[in-house]
């Protein structure tokens, strides 16, 4: 395998990534626009970017994920798109009869200068959008960002087109669910229920990406935030945002657009970023805490006291998001771990501050970088001059933990090899249960595997 070429010593580079930690801005687009009810992804660009989005999400996902695509030819590519994006709005309301169109720029319509904007309003003006219906546009290069920026370019676009504020306030809580699975949404929907909370969670890809098998084949499940939820939350008393990369501009714009104040939260995996989670819950929706939340938690508690024998000093290497990183990280170092070598493909200066107060003197060992050079590549290197005990991250770890023989847990996206992950929520107490279970599983398999005959033991 070509990773077996990897060799130990890291030099500085400034211009080669070599097997990206991300991936590209229209991918995160469309999970975005899949959150929403009634509505259809559409890809202003090739046929072939937009089969590389749905085949990415589809393959995570084990559903199929619908979208459409401007099919750009040669002509497109040197006289613009805007005759395609005409066009496909015409035949997707005629055709498929979505909501909501939400149209995402590609590295391609980026480049010879298409003006979203500009069509959309040019298809409002000869009546190509049909009364009711909306077409809402994000601008996603994907040479600058990842699928993080893209996901969080069309939060905010939504934000922008839809969220009102009538000044009538509702006594609601606006969630802005950074990128976590259906499975997570649906959790943190029930954690907000729990403590009676009324709130408005989007995006929500809950009852989209996770549909119960009917035999009918439905375009637009039942699931996604509304469009009268999504104006609503301009009136809305407070937003939790969670992700600094995902939520954050998303929040920034209902505060501008509508003087919804928020609160800016860790997605909340693990113990400490799910505590400030549920108390910034409890201070947006004014209520206090319940019993039946601190029995959760206490339950983890418990939970990380009978592992943390087995736990404690093992060496981690992990690669994703940063939101996702971040709590993941410091969940890590709560329960005396070490995260040594950590990489994120997703660029932003906060990464660097956010992760080394994490780590603080707990792990001064730790290594970590983002931005386009933080790639596999580099995480292999490090892993080659010390390595670790454990592997954290998506599918593109496999190679690295055949070649080196480490335990692997998959989390993030994409995860293509394995099925059942996105129905197993990581987030909340309960989630943080799972992540624990599951780097437990991986350990133990490997010392029943690698055990010499006398110590390989039933009881462990
Ligand atoms: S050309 Fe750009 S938008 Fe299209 S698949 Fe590649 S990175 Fe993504």
């Amino acid at each position: 395998m070509i990773l077996r070429h990897t060799t130990k010593e890291v030099k500085e580079r400034s211009a080669l990534t070599v097997n990206p930690a991300k991936t590209c801005q229209p991918i995160g687009a469309m999970y975005a626009a899949l959150g929403v009810h009634g509505c259809l992804p559409h890809s202003h660009g090739s046929q072939g970017c937009c089969s590389y989005h749905r085949s990415t999400l589809t393959r995570h996902y084990k559903e199929p994920v619908m979208a459409s695509t401007s099919s750009f030819t040669e002509g497109s590519s040197v006289f613009g798109g805007q005759a395609n994006l005409l066009q496909a709005i015409d035949n997707i309301f005629g055709i498929y009869d979505p909501d909501i169109i939400a149209v995402h720029s590609t590295c391609l319509s980026e480049t010879i200068g298409d003006d979203l904007g500009q069509i959309v309003g040019k298809a409002k003006d000869d009546g190509k959008i049909p009364e009711g219906k909306h077409v809402v546009q994000a601008s996603t290069p994907s040479y600058v960002g990842s699928h993080v920026t893209g996901y969080a370019n069309m939060v905010e676009a939504f934000i922008k087109y839809f969220s009102f504020n009538t000044n009538e306030k509702i006594r609601q809580v606006n969630l802005l669910s950074g990128w976590v699975e259906p499975s997570d949404m649906r959790e943190i929907k029930r954690i907000t229920e729990m403590m009676n909370i009324k709130s408005v969670l989007f995006p929500d890809t809950s009852d989209v990406l996770d549909t119960p098998m009917t035999g009918k084949y439905q375009m637009y499940p039942k699931g996604g935030t509304t469009v009268d939820e999504i104006v609503s939350m301009g009136n809305s008393m407070k937003t939790v945002a969670m992700g600094e990369w995902c939520s954050k501009k998303a929040a920034i714009m209902l505060d501008n657009k509508c003087k919804v104040p928020f609160s800016l939260t860790d997605i909340p995996i693990g113990l400490s970023a799910t505590d400030r989670f549920v108390q910034a819950l409890s201070t947006a929706g004014k209520v206090s805490i319940p019993d039946s939340i601190s029995e959760e938690r206490g339950r983890l508690v418990d939970v990380i006291t009978d592992m943390h024998q087995y736990l404690y000093g093992k060496r981690v290497a992990l690669w994703g998001d940063p939101d996702t990183l971040l709590p993941l990280v410091e969940f890590l170092v709560d329960i005396d771990m070490k995260p040594v070598y950590i990489v994120s493909g997703t660029p932003g200066k906060a990464f660097e501050k956010r992760m080394a107060e994490v780590l603080g003197e707990k792990v001064p060992e730790a290594k970590f970088k983002n931005g386009p050079q933080a790639d596999m590549f580099l995480m292999h290197q490090w892993i080659k001059e010390e390595p670790v005990d454990l592997l954290i991250g998506n599918t593109y770890g496999k190679y690295i933990s055949r070649d080196e023989g480490i335990p692997f847990v998959r989390m993030g996206f994409p995860i293509l090899d394995r099925i059942g992950h996105s129905y197993f929520p990581t987030v909340g107490y309960s989630g943080a249960i799972r992540i624990l279970e599951k780097m437990l599983g991986v350990l133990m398999d490997r010392q029943d595997a690698t055990a010499p005959e006398e110590s390989f033991e039933l009881v462990m």
